[in-house]
């Protein structure tokens, strides 16, 4: 009876491992013949380059904090003694299709001009002497922040992602090859709503310039290839509504028009 059994246990033991082995092969199979992930990845984010056919593959957004002085006093901030700081917005927050959708949970959505740079390259503790040779390029954008959420999370010492990093809240205009329009450290950052002047300053009125930024973000993050970097934006910050038209324009970038839907 014992060797009956063995034998039976035996055959029962064999067969449970070739459907084990075949079951393995058969999922190692599928993924070489499909793919290896459980389903369709997201989208690249990108932004196009001006006079390319080539897009600027999205890798994070780094945003600093109150980076001219006149800004941070309407904040009601000393910008002498506020270090600078950074936040992140969501990759695919970029967007290059001329619009904006006016999000939940918000009355008081604020439009930001700000000079976004994009990186070809990066690493740590970059030194600020060699901070522009990482540069791709430049581009203008739009900080877009549920400004009532922000007021209410500083309150609660709470983090900024609800006012920021927002569905479509980085509105960019196509980059510029940095080979094409040099290194920028000054010329006329603007925005109007429908018409009227909002924000106006240079960009050499920044607290803490390119490439500044570019080295201090690099002592807390490996910078790589595929970072775009939100420069700060001016004083004359304000809230739109639905309908409204956002028009940028920064010196040598040309000019971003994003409409409110
Ligand atoms: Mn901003």
């Amino acid at each position: 009876m014992t060797i009956v059994f063995l034998i039976t246990r035996l055959v029962y033991d064999t067969l449970q491992l070739v459907e084990r082995c075949l079951s393995i092969s058969m999922r190692n199979s599928e993924r070489f013949f499909m793919s290896e992930f459980s389903f369709a990845p997201a989208p690249q984010p990108v932004i196009s380059i001006a006079r390319s056919t080539q897009l600027f593959p999205v890798r994070r957004i780094y945003c600093i904090g109150r980076n001219y002085a006149d800004h941070a006093l309407e904040m009601g901030h000393d910008p002498k003694t506020s270090p600078p700081f950074f936040f992140q917005k969501n990759p695919n927050n970029i967007t290059e299709t001329g619009g904006f959708v006016y999000p939940s949970h918000s009355n008081d959505v604020h439009h930001e001009i700000e000079m976004i740079v994009a990186l070809h390259s990066g690493g740590s503790n970059i030194d600020v002497s060699q901070a522009d040779t990482h540069i791709f390029g430049y581009s203008i954008g739009l900080d877009m922040t549920r400004r009532d959420l922000q007021a209410e999370m500083k309150r609660l010492g709470r983090p900024w992602e609800v006012s920021k990093a927002v569905e479509g809240s980085a509105p960019t205009s196509q980059l510029h090859l940095k080979v094409e329009t040099g290194l920028i450290n000054s010329g006329r950052i603007e925005l109007r709503v429908n018409g009227t002047m909002k924000q106006e300053s240079d960009l050499s009125m920044m607290i803490w310039n390119v490439s500044e930024q570019i080295s201090i973000l690099s002592e807390y993050y490996e910078l790589a290839a595929g970072d775009i970097i939100m420069t700060g934006t001016p004083a004359g910050v304000g809230p739109v509504q639905k309908g409204d038209v956002m028009q940028g324009s920064i010196e040598g970038l040309g000019e971003l028009t994003v409409t409110v839907d």
